[in-house]
C-alpha cells in the first residue's frame, strides 16, 4: 500500500513539470474591427466595452495574430 503511494508521487513529480511546460496562458480577445489588444481577465475594463463577441484563446496564440496587451491589465 506504501510502495503505491510512494510510486504515485514518483509519478507526480515527473507528470508535473511536462502539464507546466505546456500549459499556455489564457487571454481574451474581442472581435471587434477596432480591436488590437489581449486581456487575461475576462471581466477587464478594455473587454467591456467590446461590441462584439469575446474570443477565449492563449496568450501565444493573441500575439501571433499581432494583438498586444491591453492597457488596463496590471
Ligand atoms: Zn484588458
Amino acid at each position: 500500500m506504501i510502495k503505491k503511494q510512494i510510486c504515485i508521487a514518483l509519478l507526480a513529480l515527473t507528470v508535473y513539470p511536462v502539464v507546466q511546460a505546456t500549459q499556455e496562458t489564457k487571454a481574451y480577445i474581442c472581435k471587434g474591427p477596432k480591436s488590437t489588444k489581449y486581456h487575461y481577465s475576462k471581466n477587464c475594463r478594455g473587454l467591456n466595452r467590446c461590441s462584439t463577441h469575446i474570443y477565449k484563446t492563449t496568450e501565444s496564440e493573441a500575439k501571433r495574430a499581432g494583438r498586444t496587451l491591453c492597457g488596463w491589465e496590471d
